[in-house]
């Protein structure tokens, strides 16, 4: 019989109760928590430093351990690793992605979805013309890190967790708080919070809240330098202008020497003008960022294109010159349509051919 309650979605007071409704002395919600979050059980029966009767009141209550099933793992030829997991609760399919990081072998960062789809509709993001399915779990989140560790190999790590998947984090924001705080318990899954990075099209109120939540990086997607051109890119914008999301911003409590993200997808021949690279400069001034410039990644028929090489480089070396530090994000896995922008089951017809791909530049 499946299960219909999931452990994964409890978190450790949650556990405690569970473990002393069932009159269970109480370090056997210890156990069980460490058989959900740190060693990443899939079944009852692993845990096998439990009682069988215990094993067999949970299942008999409908409990079990409600993890994900890693359905498909392709691999690019640049190391990338989408994991397609379908959900226990309705069978939706999300996606994780384990991306080689550039300075350390065997280091990845992962980046995890959210949502099932999303609701804010940004004109040329793949993810943004599904709509809004549903939010994530918390357990459903945390998932991603158990499973993703689970496909790694000897030696290799998650060294970073992004919030950069399927859907708008901060539109998911209690579950999203709730599953970083999951991550981070020493007792279960064991990340940390500085190596967190939540990336957001710009909600302000719950840029604030972030802040005063838990201490993890931000990541902003600007993608235009102007409101008249972002209102028409991400539709977000009409509720909180470019100004609003900036000042957000620089009253987020970055901890001392850290850089917050600003991501800006070049989309060729509408927001790559030098005119737009002295802006997105003048924007800046001041603020402890990087910016990782993201050329377009193309899907379906779409009305943007990817700029060249030239022109990117253009645009670099001008917010180079005015002294912001730039990363021009490597297009990762776009054999395997893993890279940002476009997560999300798609049909067949929609596959994208391999473009060139380009350096990797540090400002
Ligand atoms: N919803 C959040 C996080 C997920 S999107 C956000 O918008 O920040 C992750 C990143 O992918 C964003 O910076 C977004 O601007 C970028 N992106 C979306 N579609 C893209 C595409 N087709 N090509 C390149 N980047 C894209
Ligand atoms: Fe949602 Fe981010 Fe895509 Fe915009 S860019 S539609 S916020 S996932």
């Amino acid at each position: 019989m499946p299960s219909s309650k999931h452990l994964v979605d409890l978190d450790r007071a949650g556990v405690e109760a569970l473990v002393r409704a069932l009159k269970q002395p109480s370090y056997r919600a210890a156990q069980l928590y460490q058989w959900i979050f740190k060693h990443g059980a899939r079944d009852l029966d692993e845990m096998t430093n439990l009682p069988k009767a215990l094993r067999a009141a949970l299942r008999d209550e409908g409990w079990g351990v409600g993890r994900a099933r890693v359905e498909r793992v392709v691999e690019s030829v640049d190391g990338t690793r989408k994991l397609a997991l379908r959900l226990a609760q309705d069978g939706a399919v999300v996606e994780a992605v384990l991306l080689p990081m550039e300075k350390e072998r065997g280091r990845y960062a992962l980046c995890v979805s959210s949502q099932v789809g999303c609701a804010m509709a940004c004109a040329f993001c793949y993810t943004g013309t599904l709509g809004l399915a549903r939010h994530l779990s918390p357990g459903e989140i945390v998932d991603q890190l158990i499973l993703a560790r689970a496909e790694l190999r000897e030696g290799e790590r998650v060294g970073n967790v992004i919030f950069m998947g399927m859907g708008e984090p901060l539109h998911n924001f209690d579950n999203v708080v709730c599953a970083i705080e999951r991550m981070v318990d020493p007792e279960g899954v064991d990340f940390t919070h500085r190596k967190i990075t939540v990336s957001t099209s710009g909600l302000v109120p719950k840029i604030d809240a972030l802040g005063a939540a838990a201490p993890v990086n931000i990541a902003l997607s600007l993608n235009a330098t102007t409101d008249e051109q972002r209102d028409w890119l991400m539709p977000v914008n009409r509720k909180w202008p470019i100004r609003e999301v900036l000042a957000a911003l620089r009253r987020y409590p970055l901890p001392p020497r850290r850089k917050m993200t600003i991501e800006y997808v070049l989309l060729g021949g509408v927001n790559d003008t030098d005119e737009d690279a002295h802006r997105l400069a003048r924007l800046l001034r001041g603020m402890p960022v990087r910016v990782n410039l993201i050329p377009w990644n193309p899907f379906g028929e779409g009305q943007f294109k990817r700029p060249d090489e030239a022109r990117v480089l253009a645009f670099q070396q001008i917010l180079k010159a005015k002294g912001l530090m730039t990363l021009l994000r490597v297009t990762r896995g776009l054999d395997i349509d893993a890279a940002c922008g476009q997560l999300g089951e798609r049909p067949q017809a929609l596959q994208t051919e391999i473009p060139g791909e380009m350096e990797e530049e540090h400002g």
